[in-house]
C-alpha cells in the first residue's frame, strides 16, 4: 500500500511539468510536497518543516498562511472575487493604485496593472516603445540592457535577458537589445581589479554605448540594486544614480525593474529610493500580494501616461490588458499587505535582520570554497568557487550549488542556487532565531558538500 506521499509523488511525476527543471532528474528523485505553511516554513505532506529559505521564489513577506492576509482574501472573496477593468472601474484596484502611487518614488503618478513580473515588465517596453512614436521619435525603438539580466520569461522580457543559458536558445526569436557590461565587481567584465579606484568605469562604457546608439534609443531596462536571478548580484552604490543621469542626458526613459527588489527586500519600499532616483517607468510584482497572489503592475509618470492622451481616432490608445488585470482578491490582498508593512514596522525589521545576515556573510566568506558574497537587505548570494585565489569556478556539471541546497535539506532548509550561487531570500518578517538557523545550516552545508570529498 502506498501512501499518501508517495501516492501524490507518482502523479506529480506523472502530470506535472516543473519550471526550470530537468525532468529527467526530477522523475529520479522523490519531490518534497509541501501542503501547508506557517510564518517562515513550509511543511510537507509527512509533517517535516522546512525554513522557506527563498520566500517561496521572492514572493513571501509576512510569512505563509497569515491570518490578517487571509481574513482580507476571505473578507473580499464573499464580497467580489474578479470584475474587468476593461470598461469598468473596480473598488479594490482604485484603492491600491491610490496608495501605490503614495509610497512609490515621487513622480510616478499612474499605475496599469498586469498578472505577473514577465508582463509587468513587457507592459513597460511596449511603453516607453509607443511613447517615442507618440513623441514623434519613432526611430526611438531600442533597448539597452545588462549581462545577466532577468527580467522575465516571455519573448518580450527575455529579449531584454542577458543570462546565456536560460535566453540562448531563443534568441532568434528575440528582438535585438544592446548588451551593457554589468556591475559585476567580483568578476568585472571590462577587467577593473579593484573597486575603489575603478571610478565605475562600467559607467563610462554605458555612455560609449549611448552615443554610440544615441538616435534610436528608447530605453534602458535595469534591476535597480540588485541583479536577483543573473547571481543575486548587488551593485555598488551609485551606480543607479550614475544610470539615471545618462539616461536624462541621451534622453531614454529608464524603466526600473523592481519585481524582485520592491517592498522592502533592500530595506527601503522600493530599491531606488536608495539613490534617490525615480524611474520613468516601474515594474513591479513578486512582493506586492506578499506571496498570495499573482499581480502585477507598471507605474509611470504624469509625461509617459500624458505622451498616449489624444482624441480617439488618433489612435494614441495603449492597447495592452490581460485577463486578470487589477483582480479584487489581489489588490485586496496587496492593500493589506501595505498596511501590515506599518503596523508591524517591517522596514525597520528588515534593516536590522539585514545587519544580523551581513554578519553571517563575513563568517562565510572566509570558508575556503567561497569566492564572494553579496548582499543586498535581506537578499544574498554567496558564490561558490574552485580556487579561492584564481576565482576560477566549479564546472557547472559538478553542481555544486544544487548539491548544497540538497544537503540543506537536512538541516530543515529549502533554498535554490543560481548557479554555482547559494541563495538566501527568506520571508522579509523572518525572526532572529530563523534567521541564525537558516545561515548556520546554510554555513554547515557548504563546508560539507565542498570540503570532504575532494
Ligand atoms: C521574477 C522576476 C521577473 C519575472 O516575474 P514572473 O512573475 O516570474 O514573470 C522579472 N523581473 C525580475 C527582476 C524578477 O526577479
Amino acid at each position: 500500500m502506498k501512501n499518501i506521499t508517495q501516492e501524490l509523488q507518482d502523479w506529480d511525476k506523472k502530470y506535472v511539468w516543473h519550471p526550470f527543471t530537468q525532468m529527467q532528474d526530477w522523475l529520479a528523485g522523490d519531490p518534497l510536497v509541501i501542503v501547508r505553511g506557517e510564518g517562515s516554513w513550509l511543511i510537507d505532506s509527512d509533517g517535516n518543516r522546512y525554513l522557506d529559505g527563498v520566500a517561496s521564489m521572492w514572493t513571501n513577506v509576512h510569512g505563509h498562511c497569515h491570518p490578517v492576509l487571509n481574513k482580507a482574501l476571505a473578507d473580499q472573496a464573499a464580497r467580489l472575487e474578479h470584475s474587468t477593468l476593461l470598461g469598468l472601474a473596480s473598488e479594490q484596484s482604485i484603492l491600491l493604485a491610490k496608495r501605490l502611487i503614495e509610497i512609490a518614488p515621487h513622480g510616478l503618478t499612474k499605475v496599469f496593472y498586469s498578472d505577473n513580473g514577465s508582463t509587468a515588465v513587457e507592459v513597460g517596453l511596449k511603453m516607453a516603445y509607443q511613447y517615442h512614436r507618440h513623441q514623434g521619435e519613432p526611430q526611438r525603438s531600442r533597448f539597452i540592457r545588462l549581462q545577466h539580466a532577468y527580467h522575465g520569461d516571455t519573448i518580450g522580457s527575455m529579449s531584454v535577458g542577458g543570462i546565456g543559458i536560460y535566453h540562448d536558445t531563443f534568441r532568434p526569436l528575440l528582438f535585438s537589445t544592446i548588451e551593457a557590461p554589468a556591475p559585476y565587481c567580483y568578476r568585472c567584465p571590462i577587467g577593473a581589479t579593484d573597486r575603489s579606484t575603478c571610478g565605475m568605469a562600467c559607467l563610462d562604457v554605458l555612455e560609449q554605448l549611448m552615443i554610440e546608439h544615441k538616435e534610436v534609443l528608447a530605453g534602458m531596462v535595469i534591476e535597480p540594486l540588485l541583479q536577483g536571478a543573473g547571481g543575486m548580484l548587488a551593485h555598488p552604490a551609485g551606480y543607479l544614480r550614475g544610470v539615471r543621469e545618462l539616461c536624462d542626458r541621451y534622453r531614454l526613459l529608464l524603466i526600473a525593474d523592481e519585481v524582485a527588489t520592491g517592498f522592502g527586500r533592500t530595506g527601503r519600499m522600493f530599491a531606488c529610493e536608495h539613490e534617490g532616483v525615480t524611474p520613468d517607468i516601474m515594474a513591479i510584482s513578486k512582493g506586492l500580494c506578499a506571496g498570495y497572489l499573482p499581480q502585477a503592475a507598471t507605474l509611470a509618470t504624469e509625461t509617459v501616461y500624458e505622451a498616449f492622451l489624444g482624441s480617439y481616432t488618433e489612435q494614441k490608445t495603449f492597447f495592452h490588458g490581460h485577463t486578470f488585470t487589477g483582480n479584487p482578491l489581489a489588490c485586496a490582498v496587496a492593500l493589506k499587505n501595505l498596511e501590515l508593512f506599518e503596523e508591524n514596522n517591517l522596514l525597520d525589521a528588515v534593516q536590522q535582520r539585514s545587519e544580523q545576515l551581513a554578519v553571517w556573510l563575513q563568517r562565510i566568506a572566509d570558508l575556503e570554497h567561497v569566492g564572494d558574497v553579496r548582499q543586498c537587505g535581506l537578499a544574498a548570494g554567496i558564490e561558490l568557487v574552485r580556487d579561492k585565489a584564481t576565482k576560477e569556478p566549479y564546472p557547472w556539471e559538478e553542481r555544486r550549488g544544487i548539491r548544497v541546497c540538497q544537503e540543506a535539506r537536512n538541516h530543515g532548509i529549502f533554498t535554490r542556487p543560481l548557479g554555482n550561487t547559494v541563495v538566501a531570500f527568506p520571508p522579509l518578517a523572518i525572526s532572529v532565531s530563523e534567521l541564525d538557523l537558516l545561515m548556520e545550516g546554510l554555513q554547515k552545508s557548504i563546508l560539507a558538500q565542498t570540503q570532504s570529498f575532494y
